[in-house]
């Protein structure tokens, strides 16, 4: 039997001299570093066998109708795109799981949302990333350029995502990656003569290989490739594209089909055009006129459009969802001990602002912050101030203070 001063540590070998605690076992001793060590251990090892055996499940007892319940709590509107996505997630997901017994090769459903600027695309994208507790990215299709010119490779796109978890490669693969702007890539029919590269036509083959599914190199950092730097092999077959855009003068577009289309089968369908909203008729024959290559538009096979947002829709979209701006602008109040109150009239008056600006519902927040700034400022340290109603007065007068007026669109 060895003598106490004699012991060490089974696994560093360190004398009982040199550790802090040595604990004792059947046969063996531990110090505190090596137990600290195998706790590391073993939690990175547990986080490693989790994303491993998590494979491509919904939330139990999901359907397309309770993934749009969940959009309902953050989303105002826009039922159609909606529907849309949930049957387009839902459709992913029994891909995922499908083991090709049959022959049949069911393709996968990247997803085309067309619609103008703050109406809600990306939200819609963010809110189903978090619905699905996978990795997401948001990346400018205007960023990309072909390989030898100024910008980036699309494959950065996959470094974000890949930054975005971590590096957990297995996490990335089941990842969403929401393409904004996708319209500005598309081919400039007025100057045919400009080089292809110049023309985004470049960068819409380049993207084909990825929203397909491929085994793609990514350079971690993003940027460019380069020789030197290592790169991560990802496969792009389970991640859900989402692709957004304005498409502007689409609707001239879509109204030169319905018309000849009119004029050419069924003139009794001519009254029900809505004119006002020529965007819900967009299909993939638009995306071809406007720029798109069929290739690319082939590999977006769900394709829907947003709505335009008006007053009404903007008033719910600052009440109604989980985190409306009012909602967090009383909290914030409520967090100093006061209240916060809108009127009715102040409200509308808010949305018809964002309307006037041009800029959806993406105005709200500049608004509101121009709105509420003064007082957030104050209130702070005025002891005797217990209540701020903000009236259709207050509005006015603030707004009429503010450069808010540089944000309308011209
Ligand atoms: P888009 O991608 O269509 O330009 P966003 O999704 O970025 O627009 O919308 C900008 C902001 O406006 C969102 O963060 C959200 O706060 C709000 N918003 C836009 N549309 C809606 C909507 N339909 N319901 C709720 N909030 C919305």
């Amino acid at each position: 039997m060895k003598s106490r001063n004699q012991e060490h540590c089974s696994f560093c070998g360190k004398n009982k001299k040199e550790t802090v605690i040595l604990i004792a076992g059947i046969e063996a001793h531990i110090c505190e570093a090596c137990v600290s060590q195998a706790h590391d251990i073993l939690t990175e090892e547990m986080i490693s066998r989790d994303s491993k055996s998590a494979d491509f499940k919904l939330p139990e007892n999901i359907t397309p109708v309770g993934i749009t319940e969940y959009l309902n709590q953050y989303i105002i509107g826009q039922d159609e795109a909606k529907k849309y996505l949930s049957v387009a997630v839902y459709n992913h997901y029994k891909r995922l799981n499908y083991t090709a017994k049959d022959e049949i090769d069911i393709q996968k459903s990247n997803i085309l949302f067309v619609g103008r600027t703050g109406t809600g695309k990306t939200l819609m994208a963010k809110t189903i990333a978090n619905f699905l507790e996978v990795p997401f990215t948001i990346v400018d299709a205007t960023i990309f350029t072909e390989a030898g010119y100024v910008g980036e490779d699309v494959e950065s796109m996959l470094s974000r995502l890949l930054q975005a978890c971590d590096f957990d490669v297995e996490a990335a693969q089941k990842g969403i990656v929401y393409i904004d702007e996708i319209d500005k890539i598309a081919r400039k029919n007025d100057n045919p003569s400009i080089t292809r590269d110049v023309s985004g036509e470049g960068v819409q083959q380049a993207l084909l290989k990825m929203l397909e599914g491929a085994d793609v190199n990514v350079p971690p950092q993003g940027g460019r490739k380069h020789p030197e730097q290592k790169m991560i092999k990802i496969n792009t077959s389970n991640i859900l594209f989402i692709c957004g855009g304005a498409f502007d003068g689409i609707e001239k577009v879509i109204a030169r089909r319905l018309n000849t289309q009119v004029i050419g089968f069924d003139k009794s369908g001519a009254d029900e055009v809505d004119q006002e909203n020529l965007l819900q008729y967009v299909n993939h024959q638009d995306l071809k006129k406007f720029g798109l290559i069929p290739e690319l538009i082939g590999r977006l096979p769900v394709l829907t459009y947003l709505e335009p947002l008006d007053k009404e829709a903007l008033v719910r979209i600052l009440t109604e969802p989980k985190n409306a701006l009012l909602k967090q602008y009383k909290m914030l109040f409520d967090m100093e001990s006061k209240e916060l109150q809108f009127t009715e009239g102040a409200i509308g008056m808010v949305a018809e602002k964002a309307i006037e600006f041009g800029l959806g519902a993406r105005g709200l927040r500049s608004i509101c912050e121009a709105i509420l700034t003064d007082a957030m400022y104050h209130i702070p340290s005025d002891k005797e101030m217990k209540t701020l109603v903000v009236d259709e007065e207050y509005v006015k007068e603030k707004l009429l203070k503010s450069k808010l007026q540089k944000l309308k669109v011209a």
